[in-house]
Protein backbone atom coordinates (compact mmCIF):
# COMPACT_ATOMS: atom_id res chain seq x y z
CA UNK A 1 0.00 0.00 0.00
CA UNK A 2 1.41 3.53 -0.73
CA UNK A 3 -0.15 6.72 0.84
CA UNK A 4 0.25 10.15 -0.26
CA UNK A 5 0.25 12.85 1.94
CA UNK A 6 0.36 16.68 2.10
CA UNK A 7 2.72 16.36 5.18
CA UNK A 8 4.16 13.91 6.96
CA UNK A 9 4.73 14.36 10.77
CA UNK A 10 7.32 11.80 11.51
CA UNK A 11 7.62 12.16 14.79
CA UNK A 12 11.34 10.73 14.41
CA UNK A 13 14.54 11.96 16.09
CA UNK A 14 14.97 14.35 13.62
CA UNK A 15 11.74 15.84 14.54
CA UNK A 16 11.06 15.91 10.21
CA UNK A 17 7.93 16.70 8.83
CA UNK A 18 8.04 15.74 5.07
CA UNK A 19 5.82 17.84 2.61
CA UNK A 20 4.16 16.87 -0.51
CA UNK A 21 5.02 12.84 1.03
CA UNK A 22 4.40 9.46 0.49
CA UNK A 23 4.62 6.60 2.85
CA UNK A 24 4.84 2.94 1.83
CA UNK A 25 3.22 -0.16 3.87
CA UNK A 26 4.03 -3.83 3.38
CA UNK A 27 1.74 -6.05 5.22
CA UNK A 28 1.53 -4.15 9.00
CA UNK A 29 5.03 -2.64 8.54
CA UNK A 30 5.67 1.03 7.13
CA UNK A 31 8.58 0.32 4.76
CA UNK A 32 9.49 3.98 3.17
CA UNK A 33 8.75 7.37 3.84
CA UNK A 34 9.92 10.16 1.21
CA UNK A 35 8.95 13.01 -1.01
CA UNK A 36 6.91 12.35 -3.40
CA UNK A 37 8.84 13.52 -6.06
CA UNK A 38 11.69 11.09 -4.92
CA UNK A 39 9.12 8.01 -5.40
CA UNK A 40 10.40 5.64 -7.77
CA UNK A 41 9.64 2.35 -9.60
CA UNK A 42 5.86 0.64 -9.96
CA UNK A 43 3.14 1.83 -8.19
CA UNK A 44 1.66 -0.33 -5.31
CA UNK A 45 -1.60 -1.93 -6.24
CA UNK A 46 -3.50 -0.28 -2.81
CA UNK A 47 -3.08 3.68 -3.32
CA UNK A 48 -4.49 5.83 -0.70
CA UNK A 49 -4.63 9.58 -2.07
CA UNK A 50 -4.45 11.92 0.84
CA UNK A 51 -2.67 14.68 -0.91
CA UNK A 52 -4.44 17.08 1.43
CA UNK A 53 -4.33 15.62 4.40
CA UNK A 54 -1.63 15.40 6.96
CA UNK A 55 -0.46 12.22 8.23
CA UNK A 56 0.28 12.02 12.06
CA UNK A 57 1.64 8.59 14.06
CA UNK A 58 -1.91 7.17 15.65
CA UNK A 59 -2.44 8.46 19.26
CA UNK A 60 -1.33 6.53 22.13
CA UNK A 61 -3.72 7.14 25.44
CA UNK A 62 -2.25 5.24 28.13
CA UNK A 63 -4.95 5.61 30.99
CA UNK A 64 -8.58 4.12 29.71
CA UNK A 65 -11.34 2.37 31.55
CA UNK A 66 -13.55 1.68 28.50
CA UNK A 67 -15.56 -0.72 30.86
CA UNK A 68 -16.67 3.04 32.00
CA UNK A 69 -18.13 4.26 28.72
CA UNK A 70 -21.60 3.52 29.31
CA UNK A 71 -21.86 5.67 32.58
CA UNK A 72 -20.97 8.86 30.59
CA UNK A 73 -22.99 11.63 32.01
CA UNK A 74 -24.30 9.42 35.05
CA UNK A 75 -21.44 10.61 37.81
CA UNK A 76 -20.70 14.34 37.22
CA UNK A 77 -19.81 17.14 39.75
CA UNK A 78 -18.03 14.73 42.37
CA UNK A 79 -14.77 14.30 43.97
CA UNK A 80 -12.91 11.47 43.20
CA UNK A 81 -13.75 9.41 46.37
CA UNK A 82 -17.22 9.94 46.77
CA UNK A 83 -17.52 9.37 42.81
CA UNK A 84 -16.37 5.91 43.22
CA UNK A 85 -18.69 5.53 46.59
CA UNK A 86 -21.47 6.60 45.09
CA UNK A 87 -21.48 5.72 41.12
CA UNK A 88 -18.74 3.77 40.02
CA UNK A 89 -18.11 1.00 42.06
CA UNK A 90 -22.18 0.56 42.52
CA UNK A 91 -21.97 1.07 38.33
CA UNK A 92 -19.01 -1.44 37.64
CA UNK A 93 -20.47 -3.69 40.35
CA UNK A 94 -23.70 -3.92 37.90
CA UNK A 95 -22.50 -4.59 34.75
CA UNK A 96 -23.10 -8.30 33.37
CA UNK A 97 -21.17 -9.35 30.08
CA UNK A 98 -23.77 -7.78 27.58
CA UNK A 99 -23.18 -4.31 29.15
CA UNK A 100 -19.48 -4.42 29.88
CA UNK A 101 -19.80 -5.45 25.42
CA UNK A 102 -21.67 -2.16 24.91
CA UNK A 103 -19.29 -0.12 27.04
CA UNK A 104 -16.41 -1.29 25.75
CA UNK A 105 -17.25 -1.45 22.25
CA UNK A 106 -18.89 2.25 22.47
CA UNK A 107 -15.00 3.09 23.59
CA UNK A 108 -13.36 1.85 21.04
CA UNK A 109 -15.35 2.88 18.38
CA UNK A 110 -14.93 6.61 20.00
CA UNK A 111 -11.27 6.25 20.51
CA UNK A 112 -10.62 5.07 16.90
CA UNK A 113 -12.76 7.63 15.08
CA UNK A 114 -10.67 10.38 17.21
CA UNK A 115 -7.41 8.70 16.28
CA UNK A 116 -6.39 6.82 18.67
CA UNK A 117 -4.33 3.57 18.15
CA UNK A 118 -3.02 2.44 21.11
CA UNK A 119 -4.22 1.97 24.46
CA UNK A 120 -3.71 1.01 28.01
CA UNK A 121 -6.93 0.21 29.65
CA UNK A 122 -7.85 -0.64 33.34
CA UNK A 123 -10.37 -3.69 32.96
CA UNK A 124 -13.52 -4.33 35.92
CA UNK A 125 -13.45 -6.93 38.54
CA UNK A 126 -15.10 -9.73 36.14
CA UNK A 127 -16.03 -10.85 32.77
CA UNK A 128 -12.40 -9.68 31.72
CA UNK A 129 -12.54 -11.99 28.73
CA UNK A 130 -15.09 -9.27 27.21
CA UNK A 131 -12.70 -7.00 27.40
CA UNK A 132 -9.87 -8.76 25.25
CA UNK A 133 -12.42 -10.49 23.25
CA UNK A 134 -13.72 -6.88 22.54
CA UNK A 135 -9.90 -5.46 22.06
CA UNK A 136 -8.79 -8.25 19.39
CA UNK A 137 -11.78 -7.76 17.32
CA UNK A 138 -11.51 -4.24 17.20
CA UNK A 139 -8.09 -3.93 15.82
CA UNK A 140 -6.97 -1.62 18.27
CA UNK A 141 -3.37 -2.25 19.38
CA UNK A 142 -3.51 -2.12 23.59
CA UNK A 143 -2.75 -3.29 27.09
CA UNK A 144 -5.35 -4.36 29.03
CA UNK A 145 -5.84 -6.24 32.51
CA UNK A 146 -8.85 -7.08 34.83
CA UNK A 147 -9.06 -4.33 37.46
CA UNK A 148 -8.24 -5.82 40.66
CA UNK A 149 -9.61 -5.19 44.38
CA UNK A 150 -9.16 -7.05 47.50
CA UNK A 151 -10.09 -4.29 49.75
CA UNK A 152 -12.91 -1.33 49.35
CA UNK A 153 -14.04 0.27 52.11
CA UNK A 154 -15.87 2.75 50.00
CA UNK A 155 -18.41 -0.03 48.21
CA UNK A 156 -17.42 -3.35 50.19
CA UNK A 157 -19.58 -6.14 47.96
CA UNK A 158 -17.49 -5.02 44.91
CA UNK A 159 -14.15 -6.69 45.49
CA UNK A 160 -12.53 -10.40 45.62
CA UNK A 161 -10.67 -12.35 47.75
CA UNK A 162 -6.34 -12.00 47.66
CA UNK A 163 -6.94 -15.68 46.21
CA UNK A 164 -9.18 -15.05 43.73
CA UNK A 165 -8.33 -11.79 42.71
CA UNK A 166 -4.56 -13.24 42.33
CA UNK A 167 -5.48 -17.07 40.31
CA UNK A 168 -8.21 -14.87 37.99
CA UNK A 169 -5.51 -12.76 37.21
CA UNK A 170 -2.97 -14.99 36.36
CA UNK A 171 -5.60 -17.38 34.10
CA UNK A 172 -6.13 -14.22 32.16
CA UNK A 173 -2.02 -13.20 31.78
CA UNK A 174 -1.75 -16.68 30.56
CA UNK A 175 -4.30 -17.03 28.01
CA UNK A 176 -4.13 -13.47 26.83
CA UNK A 177 -0.78 -11.88 26.91
CA UNK A 178 0.14 -11.12 23.08
CA UNK A 179 -3.11 -14.27 22.41
CA UNK A 180 -3.37 -11.47 19.69
CA UNK A 181 0.24 -9.79 18.49
CA UNK A 182 -1.59 -6.39 19.10
CA UNK A 183 -2.86 -7.24 22.56
CA UNK A 184 -0.92 -7.43 25.67
CA UNK A 185 -1.42 -7.55 28.95
CA UNK A 186 -1.21 -4.83 32.05
CA UNK A 187 -1.32 -6.11 35.52
CA UNK A 188 -4.28 -3.56 36.62
CA UNK A 189 -4.17 -3.58 40.53
CA UNK A 190 -6.75 -0.24 40.92
CA UNK A 191 -4.82 1.99 43.64
CA UNK A 192 -3.32 1.42 47.48
CA UNK A 193 -6.69 1.75 48.74
CA UNK A 194 -8.62 -1.25 47.11
CA UNK A 195 -5.62 -3.49 47.57
CA UNK A 196 -4.18 -5.01 50.36
CA UNK A 197 -0.56 -5.45 50.82
CA UNK A 198 0.12 -8.87 49.84
CA UNK A 199 -2.11 -8.80 46.69
CA UNK A 200 0.27 -5.76 45.58
CA UNK A 201 3.57 -7.65 46.38
CA UNK A 202 2.23 -10.88 44.57
CA UNK A 203 1.09 -9.16 41.57
CA UNK A 204 4.59 -7.47 41.23
CA UNK A 205 6.03 -10.92 41.63
CA UNK A 206 3.57 -12.57 39.12
CA UNK A 207 4.44 -10.05 36.08
CA UNK A 208 7.95 -11.26 36.19
CA UNK A 209 6.12 -14.96 34.93
CA UNK A 210 5.02 -12.81 31.93
CA UNK A 211 7.95 -10.43 30.13
CA UNK A 212 6.42 -7.56 28.24
CA UNK A 213 3.88 -6.99 30.28
CA UNK A 214 2.64 -3.74 31.74
CA UNK A 215 2.26 -2.97 35.64
CA UNK A 216 -0.84 -0.03 35.67
CA UNK A 217 -2.25 1.30 38.71
CA UNK A 218 -3.84 4.93 40.13
CA UNK A 219 -1.49 6.79 42.19
CA UNK A 220 -1.65 10.44 44.19
CA UNK A 221 -4.82 11.42 42.19
CA UNK A 222 -6.73 13.07 45.84
CA UNK A 223 -5.47 14.82 48.90
CA UNK A 224 -7.47 12.34 50.69
CA UNK A 225 -6.03 8.98 48.88
CA UNK A 226 -2.75 10.08 50.01
CA UNK A 227 -4.03 10.40 53.72
CA UNK A 228 -5.64 7.66 53.88
CA UNK A 229 -2.60 5.73 52.52
CA UNK A 230 -0.41 7.55 55.05
CA UNK A 231 -3.09 6.51 57.63
CA UNK A 232 -2.97 3.03 57.08
CA UNK A 233 0.38 2.42 55.78
CA UNK A 234 2.66 5.38 57.88
CA UNK A 235 3.76 5.79 54.47
CA UNK A 236 3.63 8.30 51.41
CA UNK A 237 1.81 6.47 48.37
CA UNK A 238 4.63 6.53 46.31
CA UNK A 239 7.36 5.57 49.35
CA UNK A 240 4.69 2.76 49.87
CA UNK A 241 3.97 0.97 46.39
CA UNK A 242 7.68 1.08 45.85
CA UNK A 243 7.70 -1.30 48.74
CA UNK A 244 5.43 -3.77 47.53
CA UNK A 245 7.52 -4.15 44.42
CA UNK A 246 5.06 -2.58 42.06
CA UNK A 247 7.10 0.10 40.12
CA UNK A 248 9.63 -0.46 37.34
CA UNK A 249 10.53 0.85 34.24
CA UNK A 250 7.48 -1.26 32.78
CA UNK A 251 5.04 0.66 35.24
CA UNK A 252 2.48 3.25 34.34
CA UNK A 253 0.80 5.25 37.37
CA UNK A 254 -2.07 7.34 36.32
CA UNK A 255 -2.28 10.93 37.47
CA UNK A 256 0.55 11.87 40.41
CA UNK A 257 -0.63 15.19 40.83
CA UNK A 258 0.29 15.29 44.76
CA UNK A 259 3.87 14.06 44.69
CA UNK A 260 7.34 15.40 47.19
CA UNK A 261 10.49 15.67 45.75
CA UNK A 262 11.52 12.83 47.63
CA UNK A 263 8.64 10.81 45.65
CA UNK A 264 9.47 12.20 42.44
CA UNK A 265 12.61 10.84 42.85
CA UNK A 266 11.57 7.38 43.53
CA UNK A 267 9.98 7.40 40.12
CA UNK A 268 12.64 8.85 38.08
CA UNK A 269 14.89 6.06 40.03
CA UNK A 270 12.47 3.18 38.55
CA UNK A 271 12.01 4.69 35.78
CA UNK A 272 8.32 4.16 36.05
CA UNK A 273 5.81 6.54 33.03
CA UNK A 274 3.04 8.92 34.68
CA UNK A 275 0.26 8.72 32.79
CA UNK A 276 -1.48 12.77 32.48
CA UNK A 277 -5.06 12.68 32.85
CA UNK A 278 -5.74 16.77 32.73
CA UNK A 279 -9.20 16.80 31.83
CA UNK A 280 -10.15 13.99 34.47
CA UNK A 281 -7.87 15.89 37.41
CA UNK A 282 -9.97 19.15 36.61
CA UNK A 283 -13.32 17.24 36.35
CA UNK A 284 -13.03 15.63 40.12
CA UNK A 285 -11.60 18.76 41.10
CA UNK A 286 -8.65 16.62 42.00
CA UNK A 287 -5.35 19.18 41.18
CA UNK A 288 -2.98 19.99 38.22
CA UNK A 289 0.10 17.83 37.87
CA UNK A 290 3.44 19.89 37.99
CA UNK A 291 4.07 18.31 34.31
CA UNK A 292 6.81 20.18 33.19
CA UNK A 293 8.68 19.54 36.17
CA UNK A 294 8.19 16.19 35.53
CA UNK A 295 9.67 16.57 32.21
CA UNK A 296 12.22 18.20 33.19
CA UNK A 297 13.62 15.38 36.01
CA UNK A 298 13.27 13.18 32.99
CA UNK A 299 10.29 11.26 34.14
CA UNK A 300 8.76 9.57 31.04
CA UNK A 301 5.11 11.37 30.70
CA UNK A 302 2.30 9.96 28.54
CA UNK A 303 -1.46 11.46 28.22
CA UNK A 304 -4.85 9.39 28.81
CA UNK A 305 -8.33 10.37 28.31
CA UNK A 306 -9.35 8.09 31.93
CA UNK A 307 -13.08 6.79 31.96
CA UNK A 308 -16.04 8.52 30.24
CA UNK A 309 -17.70 9.18 32.89
CA UNK A 310 -14.88 11.65 34.41
CA UNK A 311 -13.80 12.99 31.31
CA UNK A 312 -16.75 13.16 29.79
CA UNK A 313 -14.68 12.47 26.20
CA UNK A 314 -12.44 10.70 25.25
CA UNK A 315 -10.58 12.07 22.96
CA UNK A 316 -6.25 12.29 22.75
CA UNK A 317 -6.93 15.74 20.96
CA UNK A 318 -8.94 17.84 23.80
CA UNK A 319 -5.86 15.83 26.18
CA UNK A 320 -3.28 17.52 24.35
CA UNK A 321 -4.81 20.64 24.09
CA UNK A 322 -6.01 20.86 27.88
CA UNK A 323 -2.42 19.28 28.89
CA UNK A 324 -0.65 22.07 27.00
CA UNK A 325 -3.11 25.03 27.90
CA UNK A 326 -3.10 23.88 31.63
CA UNK A 327 0.64 24.45 32.37
CA UNK A 328 0.77 28.21 30.87
CA UNK A 329 -0.62 30.32 33.60
CA UNK A 330 1.59 28.41 36.18
CA UNK A 331 5.25 28.00 33.95
CA UNK A 332 4.28 30.71 31.52
CA UNK A 333 3.48 30.45 27.21
CA UNK A 334 6.61 28.41 26.24
CA UNK A 335 6.19 25.61 28.46
CA UNK A 336 4.51 22.71 26.85
CA UNK A 337 4.62 23.68 23.46
CA UNK A 338 2.91 22.09 20.89
CA UNK A 339 5.58 19.67 19.44
CA UNK A 340 6.10 18.68 23.05
CA UNK A 341 2.64 17.39 23.91
CA UNK A 342 2.29 15.82 20.40
CA UNK A 343 4.83 13.55 21.64
CA UNK A 344 3.40 12.93 24.86
CA UNK A 345 0.39 11.99 23.03
CA UNK A 346 2.07 9.62 20.54
CA UNK A 347 5.84 8.49 21.05
CA UNK A 348 6.25 8.99 24.45
CA UNK A 349 2.81 6.70 25.04
CA UNK A 350 4.56 3.76 23.37
CA UNK A 351 7.34 4.25 25.23
CA UNK A 352 5.57 3.90 28.62
CA UNK A 353 4.57 0.68 27.32
CA UNK A 354 7.22 -0.68 26.23
CA UNK A 355 6.51 0.27 22.58
CA UNK A 356 8.59 2.91 21.22
CA UNK A 357 10.19 0.31 18.49
CA UNK A 358 6.79 -0.92 17.49
CA UNK A 359 4.61 2.12 16.74
CA UNK A 360 4.11 6.15 17.99
CA UNK A 361 6.36 7.48 15.05
CA UNK A 362 6.58 7.54 11.31
CA UNK A 363 9.27 5.23 10.67
CA UNK A 364 10.75 2.23 8.13
CA UNK A 365 10.31 -0.34 10.52
CA UNK A 366 7.66 0.35 12.88
CA UNK A 367 4.16 -0.97 12.83
CA UNK A 368 1.79 1.03 10.36
CA UNK A 369 -0.19 2.81 12.89
CA UNK A 370 -1.20 6.24 11.61
CA UNK A 371 -3.81 9.08 11.15
CA UNK A 372 -4.85 11.37 8.66
CA UNK A 373 -6.58 15.35 9.41
CA UNK A 374 -7.40 17.25 7.97
CA UNK A 375 -6.16 20.73 9.21
CA UNK A 376 -7.28 22.77 6.50
CA UNK A 377 -10.69 23.26 7.79
CA UNK A 378 -11.46 27.32 8.18
CA UNK A 379 -7.97 28.86 7.83
CA UNK A 380 -6.27 26.12 9.95
CA UNK A 381 -3.82 25.18 7.02
CA UNK A 382 -2.99 28.84 6.31
CA UNK A 383 0.18 28.75 8.27
CA UNK A 384 2.69 25.77 6.79
CA UNK A 385 5.98 25.85 8.85
CA UNK A 386 6.64 22.88 10.80
CA UNK A 387 5.18 24.74 13.78
CA UNK A 388 2.28 25.75 12.52
CA UNK A 389 1.30 22.12 11.52
CA UNK A 390 2.01 21.25 14.84
CA UNK A 391 -0.15 24.06 16.05
CA UNK A 392 -2.75 22.96 14.37
CA UNK A 393 -2.92 19.53 15.02
CA UNK A 394 -3.03 20.64 18.92
CA UNK A 395 -4.40 23.73 19.76
CA UNK A 396 -6.53 24.08 16.90
CA UNK A 397 -7.73 20.61 15.53
CA UNK A 398 -10.77 18.31 16.97
CA UNK A 399 -11.78 14.61 16.21
CA UNK A 400 -13.89 15.61 13.58
CA UNK A 401 -11.06 16.62 11.68
CA UNK A 402 -9.82 13.00 11.35
CA UNK A 403 -10.42 11.71 8.18
CA UNK A 404 -8.34 8.26 8.52
CA UNK A 405 -7.19 5.69 11.41
CA UNK A 406 -4.74 3.27 10.12
CA UNK A 407 -4.18 0.06 12.57
CA UNK A 408 -1.66 -2.64 12.48
CA UNK A 409 -1.37 -1.39 8.80
CA UNK A 410 -5.30 -1.79 8.34
CA UNK A 411 -7.90 1.08 7.76
CA UNK A 412 -10.12 0.64 10.14
CA UNK A 413 -12.04 4.26 10.35
CA UNK A 414 -12.49 6.53 7.31
CA UNK A 415 -14.47 9.29 7.64
CA UNK A 416 -18.50 8.83 6.04
CA UNK A 417 -17.01 5.69 4.58
CA UNK A 418 -16.03 3.15 7.24
CA UNK A 419 -16.49 2.03 11.00
CA UNK A 420 -15.48 -0.20 13.15
CA UNK A 421 -19.50 -0.70 14.56
CA UNK A 422 -22.82 0.10 12.81
CA UNK A 423 -23.39 3.18 14.06
CA UNK A 424 -27.05 2.68 14.36
CA UNK A 425 -26.38 -0.83 16.28
CA UNK A 426 -23.69 0.17 18.35
CA UNK A 427 -25.92 3.26 19.83
CA UNK A 428 -29.17 0.83 20.45
CA UNK A 429 -27.53 -1.75 22.04
CA UNK A 430 -25.46 1.05 24.33
CA UNK A 431 -28.81 2.37 25.14
CA UNK A 432 -30.75 -0.61 25.83
CA UNK A 433 -28.18 -1.43 28.31
CA UNK A 434 -27.67 1.78 30.23
CA UNK A 435 -30.99 1.35 31.23
CA UNK A 436 -30.81 -1.90 32.60
CA UNK A 437 -27.91 -1.02 34.17
CA UNK A 438 -29.43 0.67 37.46
CA UNK A 439 -31.91 -2.26 38.24
CA UNK A 440 -29.22 -4.18 39.32
CA UNK A 441 -27.77 -1.63 41.54
ZN1 LIG B 1 -8.59 5.96 36.07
Amino acid sequence: MIVFAKNVVTLDASRKIIRDAYIKVSGNVITETGERKNLTGQLEDEIVDASSLTLIPGFVQTHIHLCQTLFRGMADDLELLDWLQLRIFPYENAHNRDSLKASVRLGLNELIKGGTTTILDMGTLRNQDVVFEELISSGMRAFAGKCMMDSNSLFPSFRNDTKAELEETYRLAKEFHFKNERVGYGFAPRFALSCTYELLCETAEMKKDFPGTVMHTHASENKGEIEAVRKLYGKENIDFLDSTGLLGDSCVLAHCIHLNDDEIKIIRKRDTAISHCPSSNLKLGSGIANIPKYLKEGIKVSIGADGAPCNNNLSALTEARLAALLQKPFHGPTSMDAFTVLKLATLDGARALGLDSVTGSIEPGKKADFILIDINNYNKGLNESDEGICSNIVYAASDSDIAYTFIDGKCVYQKGVKEVYDQEELLADAKNQKNKLPGRV
